[in-house]
């Protein structure tokens, strides 16, 4: 018998996936990773009602952007298949009248029940621990349907059927699944099955202790990819959510998550979900990111603002000055702008601050004149050019930033100042700042 680790995330087609959902698979992924496994994805969309094919898209496009690939299920194919519990009606017939046969089950008013065997069942949890799950009384534990009167299936036969077959070897999943094991090892042990071993996690509840729904912020994965979120920051928040690295480390790469992670860092408490946790680990991914990464990251927000950058290289450039400034990637469009067109709007509270001073006007002329004869073009030298054009006037060289910044950016914010009249370029700093005062400077 191979010992190779076999798990797999096994979710019901809802219409989203949900962050608990998320995190499922990426502790069954990371688990299959770490162990040099296989990880199987299986859509349970036993309820015909509830399944689309829309519904199931979603899971597979939420998984691929966590970057959570999968060894065997839907597009993948694999030997155990189909991976679709819709597909699978003549696996189940046949472990259903194996149970039949064998005296396990018997018909009620036209559904198939299963006989409790009535004992103590020890669900051995690799979390959870050794927990007794008394079975005996018929009135708390009365006996479960496996089909209903219209042919249909229930998900615990389904579910423990398809992990015999699949040969799963591990099942990590949330807690709410904990008091179904007791059932599904009556199950395992009618089919003459081992069952795999249990890891349940715990849940994930609000800030405020309350149960994680629809509606609360952070609860659909479709919210981050579409709020400018990176999916490595994703990862790495979901990661933490009821599991932990030794010595309190937060910011993970995931080749790092994968060579740590194991059963036994995962918590027994329930973890407390926080958006601002996810919105700062997203910063940190960003601020860290490779250029390329965050170009092709930003594209979908850079398309959406119409923002095009004739030359390939300046758009590295500029990112790389922002990068770190970012929380979302939905920001990078307002970070970076104006650098991209001469039309950039100007905020009348920034123009009317720096141009409702009179002197502005003169210092900043004198700024473009003494840019225009500059060389070399550097930050550095910028810098120098800028400190010496305020002195010349008596002021002190901070006296000049806000202006500068305003002339050539419309804004009172932004990047640092002087990287950024480098990218901007001589010739594009010096008419933006006549083209300010032509707006802007007061006229006689
Ligand atoms: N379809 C079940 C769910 O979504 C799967 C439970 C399991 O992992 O065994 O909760």
């Amino acid at each position: 018998m191979s010992s190779e680790v076999r798990v797999r995330f096994a979710p019901s087609p809802t219409g989203y996936l949900h962050v608990g959902g998320a995190r499922t698979a990426l502790f069954n992924w990371l688990y299959a990773r770490h162990h040099g496994g296989k990880f199987i994805l299986r859509i349970e969309d036993t309820d015909k009602a509830r399944n689309t094919q829309e519904a199931v898209q979603v899971i597979l496009d939420g998984l691929r952007w966590l970057g959570l690939d999968w060894d065997e299920g839907p597009e993948a194919g694999g030997e155990h298949g189909p991976y679709f519990q819709s597909e699978r009606e003549d696996i189940y017939l046949r472990h259903f009248l194996q149970l039949k046969d064998a005296g396990h089950l018997y018909e009620d008013q036209g559904a198939w029940r299963f006989r409790s065997q009535r004992a103590v069942v020890t669900v051995d949890d690799a979390v959870c621990g050794s927990i007794n799950f008394d079975l005996s009384n018929p009135e708390t534990h009365p006996d479960m349907t496996i089909r209903r009167p219209d042919g249909s299936w229930i998900f615990h036969f389904v579910n423990v059927v398809d992990d015999i077959e699949m040969r799963i070897t591990h099942v990590i999943r949330g807690e709410d699944h904990l008091s179904n094991t007791p059932k599904h090892l009556e199950l395992f042990k009618a089919l003459g099955h081992t069952p795999p071993r249990y890891a349940h996690i715990p849940l994930i509840l609000n800030k405020d202790g309350s149960k994680m729904s629809k509606r609360d912020a952070g609860a659909s994965i479709t919210g981050y990819i579409d709020g400018g979120y990176a999916p490595e920051a994703v990862r790495n928040y979901l990661s933490l959510l009821g599991w932990s690295p030794k010595e309190n480390r937060e910011i993970l790469e995931i080749s790092e998550t994968v060579q740590l992670f194991d059963l036994a860092g995962i918590n027994r408490k329930n973890a407390h979900f926080d958006l601002d946790k996810c919105l700062w680990l997203n910063a940190q991914h960003i601020g860290k990111m490779p250029v390329a990464r965050l170009k092709e990251l930003s594209q979908p927000f850079l398309r959406q603002a119409g923002i095009v950058s004739s030359q390939p290289d300046e758009l590295d450039k500029v990112l790389l000055l922002v990068r770190e400034k970012l929380k979302l990637l939905s920001d990078v469009p307002d970070w970076i702008s104006h650098f991209f067109t001469e039309a950039y709007p100007f905020a009348p509270e920034a123009v009317a601050k720096v141009f409702g001073n009179a002197t502005a006007p003169e210092r900043l002329l004198a700024l473009a004149n003494s840019l225009e004869a500059l060389n070399p073009w550097s930050a550095e030298a910028i810098e120098h050019a800028l400190k010496e054009t305020a002195a010349s006037f008596g002021a002190k060289h901070t006296e000049l930033l806000l202006p500068t910044r305003v002339a050539v950016s419309g804004r009172a914010s932004g990047p640092n100042l002087f990287p950024m009249l480098e990218i901007l370029g001589r010739a594009g700093t010096v008419s933006r700042i006549r083209h300010a005062l032509e707006l802007h400077a007061a006229r006689p």
